[in-house]
């Protein structure tokens, strides 16, 4: 199974699509969570993101490499169209494809550098870059620039400030999943990400904690407490993942490699073996699919009378009109889809099996 984010709902919620187009919806009302990632520099938060897209294209690194938001739009393109194959394209490139991802990372770094310069200074101005793939489902994932304590290189003395006022004014969206990202060498009663979470999300029902680099904690120690909640509980709970390390990423290793890698430590960690279900980027994709459906369930009450108004606007208009045939009854049709829908995610929220989801 692929570990990408929304490979669980991808069928649904693009059939949810293609309905509500038919009436002539807007895609406004079908508003999906937009993912942020937030935590302290070099947490890992660009590669948690790169891998749940199972794409290469974010620049990493041990210095400070994210200096403006990314604002990534994944697009989900049909399969088999001529159109079916995965490339980039910036907001500030208009009309460019790029069919190679490295080419996407080369141009995040070229364009961060046009704003702000060769140093390390950051700047809110976002970059916007579209993914346009048949494999992705639609929606909006947001890499943050990492908070940073003491100033380096040309850096402001305000920098903490400007950095943290940027990432709360992302997090704070009531429809933003915050990925709280945390390294598990470093002290999570220290986290600058459950902080600066807590503070946008105080209910955290919008928070989920991440621990990286569980591969290079202190021999003789794990992360188990940390992700039972025992050290600090989160309503969501945590996931632990191993990315790419420095190295992995200077030897070009794939991320397929890395999964299958990250796949191999927790199978091999006996320690591991009892929270299973909260270890691995596949878990995390998993997590953040149940929450997709929970949020769509949410929707629905409201998308559901939102659309009886409408067909009542458009019969009246009929009515204005006298004599237009009217189609045939394509609302009601609509209608009950929708209620087969609500149906439908209640019983993948409740666990019932999913397949029963064909339409
Ligand atoms: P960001 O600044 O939070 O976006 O962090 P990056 O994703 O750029 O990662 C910072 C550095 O940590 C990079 O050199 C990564 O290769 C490394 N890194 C990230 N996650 C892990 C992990 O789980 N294990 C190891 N060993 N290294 C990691
Ligand atoms: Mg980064």
């Amino acid at each position: 199974t692929s570990p990408t984010v929304g490979s669980t709902v991808i069928p649904i919620v693009n059939k949810l699509r293609e309905v509500l187009s038919t009436i002539g919806n807007s895609d406004a009302e079908l508003e999906l969570p937009v993912v942020a990632v937030v935590g302290s520099q070099s947490s890992g938060k660009s590669s948690v993101l790169e891998a749940l897209v199972g794409r290469d294209f974010l620049p990493r690194g041990s210095d400070i490499c994210t200096r403006r938001p990314l604002l990534l739009q994944l697009v989900r393109t049909t399969d088999g169209e001529e159109d079916a194959e995965e490339y980039g394209e910036f907001l500030h490139l208009p009309g460019r494809r790029f069919l190679d991802f490295a080419q996407i990372r080369a141009e995040i770094q070229a364009e961060t550098e046009r704003e702000v310069g060769g140093y390390k200074r950051v700047s809110n101005k976002q970059i916007c870059l579209k993914i346009f793939s048949p494999k992705v489902l639609d929606m909006t994932l947001v890499d943050l620039p990492g908070m940073t304590k003491v100033p380096v290189g040309d850096q402001p003395l305000d920098i903490e400030t400007q950095i943290r006022k940027m990432i709360l004014s992302y997090i704070k969206q009531p429809r933003c999943l915050i990925l709280a990202v945390t390294p598990a060498n470093a002290d999570l009663a220290n986290s600058d990400a459950l902080h600066i979470a807590g503070i946008a999300d105080p209910d955290g029902n919008r928070t989920i904690g991440v621990i990286t680099k569980l591969d290079i904690m202190d021999r003789g120690t794990d992360a188990c407490n940390l992700l039972l909640g025992k050290t600090i509980p989160l309503r969501l709970g945590y996931v632990g993942v191993v990315n790419r390390s420095q190295e992995d990423i200077e030897l070009n290793r794939s991320i397929q490699d890395a999964l299958a890698y990250e796949e191999a430590f927790f199978h091999s960690h006996p320690v591991y073996n009892g929270v299973a279900d909260r270890c691995g980027i596949p878990q995390l994709a998993k997590k953040l699919n149940q929450i997709f459906v929970q949020h769509i369930c949410k929707m629905l009450p409201d998308l559901k009378s939102s659309i009886r108004s409408k067909l009542v606007i458009a019969s009246k208009e009929h009515a204005c009109y006298g004599h237009m045939p009217r189609k045939p009854d394509q609302g009601s049709l609509v209608l009950n889809m929708l209620l087969k829908y609500s149906k439908a995610f209640d019983s993948l929220v409740n666990g019932t099996n999913e397949e029963k989801l064909t339409f």
